[in-house]
């Protein structure tokens, strides 16, 4: 076998010398025509071909760290304006190693560009990080190299491969931000109905609820905008939603809360997306239309270009949503309903047939519902002996701190959990992780030196409470690294200043 495929790969290479290839031309692990993709780019393909793609002075590929084992994780940056392409744009994927297509999608769009330099429009200076989690890519599993799933790293940035990602985030400042993924088209409750999911490409803007309404609703335009392009393509598209099989089953849009991708960069002002392809698991050759989840991927990121009247207007709509100030109220627990009990109809795939059937259902929620909200503190203040903890997360996103050097007397709430919740809990579709809190009268004290204040008068003050709010239902003592400090009638280490 060995010598066999050696034997392939020699007549490759003298065909290649036999027939030089065009002027611009590129050396690619995929073929010319992306629709016929039937095999994914592997981390050692990737990492070759970006380096013959880069271009000096048009694309450029820069290694902004290394996975939990070690790998590269590579950038590259497509910009033939300089500095006049000032609408900035990150495309980033597979942050789950076994979900393929965003980066085979992000790699032909690499080769084509490089061939085609006038398919990028020179106002845009677009950056593709392609491979999020190399560790899984390498291993086909979901975790990375630390069996963490990198998708609920963003409120911790525990992972090499999340702080890396928010470190180029912050440096580019995107206007649009785009997360790549894949779901399951053939999962057990599908299956025993004998549907799948009708779509073969899904997307879905960010929901947190402290992300400007004005640039979700941005989001949800461009989501529908792109509906007719896929139609024209021949492919199934419809916004992504999670859950089981209509008409009993709740299907709702992804999680509001602040610990993936899509919420995290929207809540540094960015028009922030997630897509997610369809794939086959149970079939014989899942990556068969894998060609097919590639096309509908580059259809929505070449639309999320969008014209230039469309760049400059979201352009302008990110950079106001940086200097938006804070609500008065911070949602601390929000769930998805279904406001009056409309009745939609869901479209399915009758697997025997190949039919696509209409189901009406009234468990598509589809409105975000604010349970509980608090009043918005001016900063957050950390105890002393917490300092040590703390201080490498604030690190890790970018916030700015201060040490008190001697006692400063202030009006805090000092917030106390009463209990974590891991019970299943329908209401909100998950199992683990409901820190329940109740605050405390306000007080005047003298916070001694080494105390941490954390004040929310700076430009990543949204992050700064999805970070640290002590009263988020999914708030920082859910997670493993922080769980210890919930300590039962003993005050959180983190306190509301006023
Ligand atoms: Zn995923």
């Amino acid at each position: 076998m060995r010598s066999g495929i050696k034997l392939i790969q020699a007549a490759g290479l003298l065909l290649w010398f036999a027939m030089p290839l065009p002027a611009g031309s590129v050396e690619a692990p995929f073929p010319a025509d992306h629709r016929t993709m039937h095999r994914t780019v592997s981390y050692e393909e990737m990492s070759t071909f970006l380096e013959g793609a880069t271009r000096p002075g048009f694309i450029s590929v820069t290694e902004e760290g290394r996975s939990a084992q070690g790998r590269k994780l590579f950038l590259v940056r497509l910009n033939r304006g300089g500095s006049k392409a000032r609408f900035r744009v990150l495309y980033y994927a597979q942050q789950h190693g076994d979900e393929v297509s965003g980066k085979d999608a992000l790699l032909t769009l690499v080769r084509d560009i490089a061939e085609h330099p006038e398919q990028l429009p020179e106002d845009v200076d677009l950056y593709l990080m392609p491979m999020v989690n190399p560790d899984g890519a390498v291993a086909h599993r979901r975790t990375n190299g630390a069996g963490a799933d990198l998708n609920r790293d963003h409120l911790l940035l525990a992972q090499p491969e999340t702080r890396a990602l928010h470190r180029v985030a912050r440096r580019i400042q995107p206007h649009v931000a785009v997360d790549g993924h894949e779901f399951g088209r053939d999962g057990e409750g599908y299956r025993t109905k004998g549907w799948e999911p009708w779509p073969l490409i899904t997307m879905d803007a960010a929901n947190h609820p402290l992300i400007p309404a004005y640039l979700k609703a941005a989001g949800l335009e461009a989501v529908a905008a792109a509906a007719p392009l896929q139609r024209k393509a021949g492919h199934a598209y419809v916004r992504y939603s999670l859950g089981g099989p209509p008409p009993d089953e709740e299907m709702r849009p992804s999680t509001a809360e602040g610990d993936d991708g899509r919420n995290s960069l929207g809540s540094l002002g960015a028009l922030s997306f997630i897509i997610e392809a369809g794939v086959h698991h149970r079939a014989a050759d899942p990556q068969a239309d894998l060609g097919q989840r590639v096309d509908g991927y580059r259809l929505l990121f070449r639309h999320l270009l969008g014209d230039r009247a469309w760049r400059d207007r979201i352009r302008k709509l990110t950079e106001r949503a940086r200097r938006e100030p804070l609500p008065s109220f911070i949602a601390t627990n929000v769930f998805w309903a279904n406001l009056g009990g409309k009745v939609t109809t869901v479209k399915v795939v009758e697997t025997a047939s190949g039919r696509v059937i209409e189901v009406p259902t009234a468990n598509a929620m589809t409105d975000l519902v604010v349970k509980g909200s608090v009043p918005t503190p001016k900063a957050y203040a950390i105890d002393a002996a917490a300092a040590a903890r703390f201080a490498p997360l604030l690190t890790s996103h970018g916030l700015h701190w201060e040490t008190l050097a001697r006692p400063r007397r202030v009006r805090i709430e000092p917030c106390r959990v009463l209990r974590l919740e891991d019970t299943y809990d329908s209401l909100y579709q998950r199992y683990e992780g409901r820190v329940i809190v109740e605050r405390q009268p306000q007080v005047e004290v003298d916070l001694p030196a080494g105390t941490i204040l954390v004040a929310l008068d700076q430009d990543l003050a949204r992050r700064a409470i999805q970070v640290l709010e002590p009263c988020l239902l999914y708030g920082l003592y859910g997670y493993p690294g922080f769980r210890d400090l919930a300590r039962p009638a003993a005050d959180l280490p983190v306190s509301r200043l006023f």
